[in-house]
C-alpha cells in the first residue's frame, strides 16, 4: 500500500511522521473522506473547498489544492481497487509538547482504504451527549473526533451503525459520521446547519436532489418520523429500519427509496475522469 507523505508516494510501511505532530498530540488537525469509483473521486472539488473552509476555521494555512488533487490521483492509480475511500488528512505539523503550533509547516497525508457498499437499512441509537452548536469547532471536520469513537461504540455495543446526537437546546443535530433526514406527511425535513451539524456534502447533495428542507427538528421527531434516513460518503443514501427501541417496518419506505434511486441515478455526475 503506498500512501502520499512530504510531497510524494511513500511505502505505508516506512512512511513515518513526527510523534510531536500536533494532529497525534492535540488532535489539532482536519479531514476529508473523499469515495473514489474504480479510481475516481467523487465530489473532489466539493471536498477540497470544505477541507480549505475546516483549514481556515483552525487557523492552518490553506491546503493547496492541486497538490491534494495531485496526491489523490498518485495514491488511486498506485492502489487499484473497485471501491475505495480517501483519507485526507491535514495537520498543524510537528510542534512543541503543547498547544501553541510550532514553526514547521502543516503534515498532509492522503491514504486509501477499501471499502464496500453499505446495507440498505441500518440500525441507530440516539445518545445523551449533545452537540455544541456554538463552539470554535462547529461545522468544521476536525481530527478531533473522540466524542464520536465514544458514541460509535455505544452504538455497536447496541447492534446499532450510528449514534445520533441532539445539540444544547434539545435539537436533533447528526450523527457521529452522518447526517439525517425525516420524512413527516411525505415532506422530507433535516436539521439546518445552525444545529451544529457538518455541512456534509452527501446532504447538500440529497437537498438539492430532492428538494428537502432544513428544519429545526425537536429530537424527540424520531419518535414519530415516518421515515428515517442518513447520508454520507460511504453510506451514500440509507434507510433507518430501528431508532433505539422502535422499529421502522419496511424500511426503505417510499419516500426514503425514491431519494435512493435518484442518488444512484445521479451520483454517477461528479466523479474525477
Ligand atoms: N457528520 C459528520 C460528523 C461526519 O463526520 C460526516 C462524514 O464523515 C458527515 C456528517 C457526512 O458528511 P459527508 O456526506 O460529506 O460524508
Amino acid at each position: 500500500m503506498k500512501i502520499w507523505l512530504d510531497g510524494g508516494l511513500q511505502d505505508i510501511e516506512s512512511a513515518r511522521v513526527s510523534v510531536f505532530d500536533h494532529g497525534l498530540t492535540v488532535g489539532d488537525g482536519i479531514f476529508e473522506t473523499v469515495k473514489a469509483v474504480d479510481g475516481r473521486p467523487f465530489a473532489l472539488t466539493r471536498h477540497l473547498d470544505r477541507l480549505t473552509r475546516s483549514a481556515r476555521g483552525l487557523g492552518l494555512p490553506d491546503p493547496d489544492h492541486d497538490e491534494v488533487r495531485r496526491a489523490c490521483a498518485a495514491v488511486l492509480e498506485a492502489n487499484p481497487m473497485p471501491l475505495g475511500r480517501l483519507r485526507v488528512t491535514y495537520t498543524g505539523g510537528h510542534g512543541p509538547l503543547g498547544s501553541d503550533r510550532g514553526e514547521h509547516g502543516p503534515t498532509l497525508v492522503v491514504a486509501l482504504g477499501e471499502t464496500t457498499r453499505r446495507p440498505d437499512s441500518t440500525a441507530v441509537i440516539t445518545v445523551p451527549w449533545t452537540r455544541n452548536e456554538r463552539g470554535a469547532l462547529t461545522g468544521l471536520k476536525t481530527t478531533s473526533y473522540a466524542e464520536n469513537v465514544v458514541a460509535l461504540a455505544r452504538a455497536r455495543e447496541r447492534g446499532a451503525s450510528e449514534a445520533l446526537f441532539g445539540n444544547t437546546v434539545g435539537q436533533l443535530c447528526e450523527g457521529t459520521g452522518s447526517n439525517v433526514f425525516v420524512v413527516l406527511d411525505g415532506e422530507i425535513h433535516t436539521p439546518p446547519l445552525a444545529s451544529g451539524c457538518l455541512a456534509g456534502i452527501t446532504r447538500a447533495l440529497a437537498i438539492e436532489w430532492t428538494g428537502a428542507e432544513e428544519t429545526d427538528l425537536p429530537l424527540d421527531v424520531l419518535e414519530r418520523a415516518d421515515e428515517v434516513f442518513l447520508t454520507s460518503t460511504l453510506r451514500d443514501v440509507q434507510a433507518v429500519h430501528r431508532v433505539d427501541d422502535r422499529e421502522l417496518p419496511g424500511a426503505p419506505g417510499p419516500v426514503t427509496a425514491k431519494a435512493m434511486r435518484i442518488f444512484e441515478e445521479r451520483s454517477g455526475d461528479d466523479l474525477d475522469p
